[in-house]
């Protein structure tokens, strides 16, 4: 018998409280936080959907893990749990651990990077970015022309332009090319997957030009599903399989374990070529440790060996790309306009489309973040002008490409009834939504300003 309603497929055992908190104590909470939802407190926040990293809620079996975790400083036998966990997955041959992802891609990339070094991907993470322009070497975006467009439909919107892939080979010469980077799911791209006929085809022009081809897989399990869901030939395969073949068409990996390894920290880098992986392995050693831990502790690396097998059952998948999908529809009947079609861990709003009486430098994405937590106690991040807008020499701003706002939704923690609460939230926003005001920056940090900015409400 098939049912419409798809449960949760966990009970719960341990549970966190929310601070229901008012309207009235919210205006108070954000005018102090400077309407800069970064600033709040977690617990005057009521729905935290600021971001799926690290957020995820582990299982009684990961805690019995964290229980188990062996803390001997080399040789332990978490290690050799995570360690045969990720080889078995991914088959690569050389596994090193770190504390989280962003620490395997420094290592990665200071020691492919480095002056006149070019990169390649659909489109670079914000820390992947900035761990290869510190080096000295240039970062290019290619996704495909549907990505900036968020109201077309296509099946596998995360995908690599391979044209334009082969024509920057040829152009900066192969070897000058650091490596190319498929980062699955497109994270900064909204969520959207990619194929595995992409991934083969980025396979084949990098073989062509001996180029070296990584994969970003914080994600890899969620895009999983969508391969067995809209490409055909996949259907009948494992989730676990088609990441083993996307893993297969790639010369390693980096990942964020505070993603889909259902964990609160942690990362890992995974290589088959044994020369770059001794050159990392040295690195690993000198800033993050020894090669059997890697700035892990014994526990946390038993609970990535767990997550990292839990991320793959076909019936949390299913809830998790189902469970997001249904936030995602129910926002776009009512009207709010979002990228379509919906991602694996986040829904995006247009923010420009829902308040168009908002110029860009009154920050639209900013008055959108700040409304949903004034009338629900819902925080959620800007990733608009606020995060990506630069000014010109005069000091004009020059806007993001998008003014979106994010939903990410943390894996496991909230229930229907937390999402049916968003939803009704949203409905009681657009019944105002013409009346709602811009902002404007009265404090920022020449870096990474949209953590520490301040506002003012116009
Ligand atoms: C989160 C993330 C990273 C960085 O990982 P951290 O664990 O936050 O350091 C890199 N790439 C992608 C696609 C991510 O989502």
């Amino acid at each position: 018998m098939e049912f419409k309603t798809i449960i949760e497929p966990f009970k719960i055992k341990s549970v966190e409280p929310i601070k229901i908190s008012t309207p009235s104590e919210r205006k108070i909470y954000l005018e102090n936080a400077k309407y800069n939802p970064f600033k709040l407190e977690s617990d005057q926040v009521m729905i935290d959907f600021l971001t799926d990293s690290g957020t995820s809620a582990m299982s009684a079996n990961q805690w019995a893990g964290i229980m188990i975790g062996d803390e001997s400083y080399a040789g332990s036998k978490s290690w050799e749990h995570m360690h045969s966990t990720i080889k078995d997955l991914t088959g690569y041959h050389h596994i090193l651990p770190t504390h989280q992802g962003r620490a395997a891609e420094r290592i990665l990339y200071s020691v492919l990077g480095g002056k006149g070094k070019v990169f390649i991907s659909n489109t670079h993470f914000d820390t992947t970015r900035a761990n290869i322009e510190y080096t000295g070497a240039t970062a290019f975006d290619i996704p495909i022309p549907e990505a900036t467009h968020p109201k077309d439909y296509h099946p596998f919107k995360g995908n690599m332009d391979i044209e334009k892939l082969e024509d920057l080979i040829l152009k900066h010469r192969p070897e000058n090319i650091g490596c190319v980077i498929l980062t699955v799911t497109n994270n900064s791209g909204g969520g959207q997957p990619v194929s595995m006929k992409n991934a083969k085809d980025i396979h084949s022009v990098c073989k062509k030009y001996g180029v070296k081809f990584f994969l970003d897989c914080c994600r890899i399990a969620e895009n999983a599903y969508f391969i067995k869901h809209r490409e055909k030939e996949y259907e009948d395969k494992t989730y676990k399989e088609i990441a083993q073949e996307m893993f297969s068409l790639a010369d390693g990996a980096v990942m964020s374990a505070k993603k889909d390894a259902l964990v609160n920290m942690g990362g890992f880098l995974a290589i088959e070529d044994e020369k770059l992986s001794e050159k990392c392995s040295s690195l690993l050693i000198i800033t993050e440790g020894f090669t059997t831990y890697g700035g892990l502790s014994g526990r946390d690396m038993e609970a990535i060996a767990i997550g990292l097998k839990e991320i793959f059952e076909p019936d949390y998948l299913l809830y998790r790309i189902k469970s997001t999908a249904y936030l995602g529809e129910h926002l776009d009947k009512m009207g709010i306009p979002l990228m379509l079609p919906i991602g694996g861990h986040a829904v995006y709003i247009d923010a420009k489309e829902m308040y168009p009486h908002i110029p860009v430098n009154q920050y639209p994405g900013q008055a959108l973040v700040c409304e949903l937590y004034l009338k629900g106690g819902v925080r959620a991040v800007e990733i608009g002008s606020v995060m990506f807008g630069k000014y010109d020499k005069a000091g004009k701003l020059i806007p993001a490409q998008m003014e979106l706002v994010r939903l990410a939704i943390p894996r496991r923690v909230y229930t229907q009834s937390h999402i049916e609460y968003v939803i009704e939230v949203f409905s009681k926003l657009i019944e105002n939504k013409e009346y709602v005001k811009g902002y404007e920056i009265t404090y920022e940090t020449e870096y990474l300003r949209h953590f520490t900015a301040e506002f003012r409400k116009l």
